[in-house]
């Protein structure tokens, strides 16, 4: 028997870089790709790898780029091999499927970090916002306005998502969602630059690194909290005709959009985290994906 390798890279490897300068401190995981498609989120993590050789670190950085490459060559969510969502199934298997053991060995990975921030996109008309567990553990808030990121929004609790499992386990983690990604790859680079900025700034918070200009933390007062997402469906086969951008904030009954002729209102003060470009739209099909200002803001 011979075996013949017939393509690089094999699907059944992840590639981490690790920074580290002997320095005592924290250790923080960046992890992207986990869903293979989200590319902003891949690209992101790669310029982070470009950039750190400039800085001392203290404690250490390990960044995993592309997480899930079988999902990442095929360009989608899931696995072609066993079609699992990778993000529902940490901690993993040793001995399950491919996606099942993928998930344990990055979660064996990631067993010593104080840190992990997961990166995503939701899709190209998406915006940025953190998924965060506040209403579940207190230190989410600190981390939060480290990242800095405006808009948080409660993760709807999804058990086998990477930073869910590692929160109940004690460690600071959560996702960040960034415009681009979905349906067939794409990077939005300004929302790229901007996430960036970000993550170096998070990095100095937490004191791995020092930037010439000091940590940024954003405000806790500053950062808008909401409830879960909730999707605006279509009731009836029409024109979908966005009127507002995501991103925004919008009142109760503000329009979001119109289909056909009929206008789609805002059910409460919230965030649009997502609008559908104009579409011809089938009944059941999504429009908006809307998070309900949090009520203690
Ligand atoms: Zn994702």
């Amino acid at each position: 028997m011979k075996e013949i390798t017939f393509q690089n890279p094999s699907l059944s490897t992840y590639d981490v870089y690790e920074f580290n300068d002997n320095e005592e401190g924290p250790e923080i995981v960046f992890t992207a790709g986990i869903h293979g498609v989200e590319q902003t989120a891949i690209h992101v993590a790669f310029q982070l790898i470009e950039l750190l050789p400039n800085y001392s670190i203290k404690g250490k950085v390990k960044i995993i780029p592309i997480v899930n490459k079988p999902a990442y060559f095929n360009r989608t969510r899931t696995s072609p091999y066993d079609n699992l969502d990778l993000n529902r199934i940490f901690p993993g298997n040793k001995d399950g499927s491919q996606s099942m053991q993928l998930a344990h060995h990055i979660w064996q990975e990631t067993r010593e970090a104080d840190y992990i921030i997961d990166l995503h996109c939701c899709g190209q008309h998406g915006s940025n916002y953190v998924m965060s567990l506040y209403q579940d553990y207190e230190e989410q808030y600190k981390l939060a306005s480290q990242i800095g990121i405006k808009h948080v929004v409660r993760s709807g609790g999804a058990s086998g998502q990477l930073f869910l499992e590692a929160c109940k386990v004690g460690q600071q983690a959560a996702l960040l969602e960034l415009k681009g990604g979905q349906p067939d790859g794409m990077v939005d680079l300004e929302t790229a630059q901007f996430a960036l900025k970000r993550m170096f700034s998070l990095l100095n918070s937490i004191g791995v690194i020092k930037t010439q200009h000091g940590k940024n933390d954003v405000a806790i007062d500053d950062l808008i909290f909401h409830e879960n997402i909730e999707t605006i469906s279509a009731t009836k086969h029409g024109f979908f005709n966005p009127k507002r951008h995501s991103g925004e904030h919008c009142f109760k009954g503000d329009a979001l959009g119109e289909l056909d002729d009929e206008a789609i209102l805002a059910p409460y003060d919230g965030l649009i985290a997502a609008i559908n470009y104009p579409c011809y739209t089938f009944s059941g099909e999504r429009m908006v994906r809307y998070a309900k200002l949090y009520e203690n803001n």
